[in-house]
């Protein structure tokens, strides 16, 4: 019989994370019944959505409950199978949660990682994941760049924002990227060839932002909120467009923000403003991950992650992510 090590929630959160607000436990898992599967976790995804998921408040997925492993994406490794869709040793990629080995009873809701790729693993939880659909369906279908434009992109050094610069960079637009710190901003600068950033930990980010972009913005790739995102729609020009895909800035609130302060320029500036939910195109995923992967082939698309190793140092991990000490896609390597 297979045993599991599982880390479930322990109390809902309030305001930022604490390491209490977890326990970890250890399960006897359950013989396989026809077409149930056996899966050992490889790599799990640390989001910022995940936390929104920990609070008894219902959005597009239910609240991870009380006593239940956290909800998280991953890639994890068929051990056994009574599935007529996947065998043993094959790589599957979905929600595993935060447990070693798990039984699915579900094997629709698992898409097949091909391991003979070239991109590696991780990747397939980045780019080539959620993160990269993500950044595809903000810039590429709503923000929609076009040559010479000037694109504004916040946490752009993040997960999300790395890819959607890289996208409208492609494009030919003229792009704008606002990350903490100077070493994200030489990276967004030499690495990935912004036209400009903005350091929001620097006293005169406002400055920054005003001298980044002197004809205005037409579009911004919304992924803070708060301070940030109003300083952007004093900036966007008539007729903006703008891709609301995240509000991090408020994710750790014990009281959710009101909107911007500024919100009427919104309609006074005739914007276009979309948010939009990463899962609800998840039926387009391969498609678009086809189109990433020609990016990256022809050098338009790097990958950035952060690895930390061991199953552990998940709570600490996903507490400290909101610290924003990594660069690109945040990934804890579990087996
Ligand atoms: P990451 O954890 O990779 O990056 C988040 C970055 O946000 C941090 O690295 C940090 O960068 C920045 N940040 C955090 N807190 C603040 C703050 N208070 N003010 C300013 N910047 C802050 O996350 P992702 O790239 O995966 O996600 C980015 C956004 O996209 C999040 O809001 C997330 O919820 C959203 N998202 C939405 C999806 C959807 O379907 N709509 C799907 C996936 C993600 P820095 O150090 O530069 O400040």
């Amino acid at each position: 019989m297979y045993q599991s090590r599982r880390i479930v929630l322990a109390q809902r959160p309030q305001g930022r994370i604490k390491l209490d607000d977890f326990a970890h436990d250890h399960v006897a898992l359950p013989p396989l019944q026809p077409g149930e599967m056996l899966l050992q976790t490889l790599w799990i995804s640390i989001d910022p959505a995940m936390r929104g998921w920990l609070d008894n408040r219902h959005t597009y997925l239910p609240p991870v409950a009380i006593g239940d492993p956290v909800r998280a994406l991953g890639l994890a490794r068929v051990l056994e199978s009574k599935s007529p869709s996947f065998t043993p040793g094959q790589v599957v990629r979905g929600f595993v949660g935060w447990q070693e080995r798990f039984v699915s009873t579900d094997s629709s809701a698992w898409d097949l990682v091909e391991e003979s790729d070239a991109a590696a693993l991780p990747t397939r939880l980045g780019v080539l994941g959620m993160t990269g659909l993500t950044a595809w369906v903000g810039m590429k279908e709503i923000v929609d760049p076009r040559p010479g434009e000037t694109i504004v992109v916040s946490a752009a050094a993040g997960a999300v924002g790395s890819v959607a610069v890289q996208i409208a960079k492609a494009a030919g637009a003229r792009v704008v990227g606002i990350a903490g710190g100077a070493e994200k901003c030489q990276l967004l600068i030499e690495t990935l060839g912004l036209d400009a950033v903005v350091d929001h930990r620097s006293a005169d980010w406002r400055e920054q932002l005003i001298q980044a972009t002197p004809a205005g913005v037409d579009a911004n790739f919304e992924n803070v909120g708060g301070l940030i995102m109003e300083a952007v729609i004093d900036r966007l020009n008539d007729h903006a467009r703008l891709a609301l895909c995240g509000l991090i800035d408020g994710y750790n609130l014990k009281t959710r923000p009101p909107g911007p302060s500024n919100f009427g320029l919104l309609l006074t500036k005739r914007v276009k403003l979309q948010g939009f939910i990463v899962f609800d195109h998840f039926g387009r995923a391969k498609e678009i991950e086809r189109s990433l992967s020609t990016m990256m082939a022809a050098g338009d698309l790097q990958a950035f992650d952060t690895i930390v190793e061991g199953f552990d140092t998940l709570p600490e991990v996903f507490a400290s992510s909101f610290e924003s000490r990594h660069v690109g896609k945040l990934l804890v390597h579990v087996g």
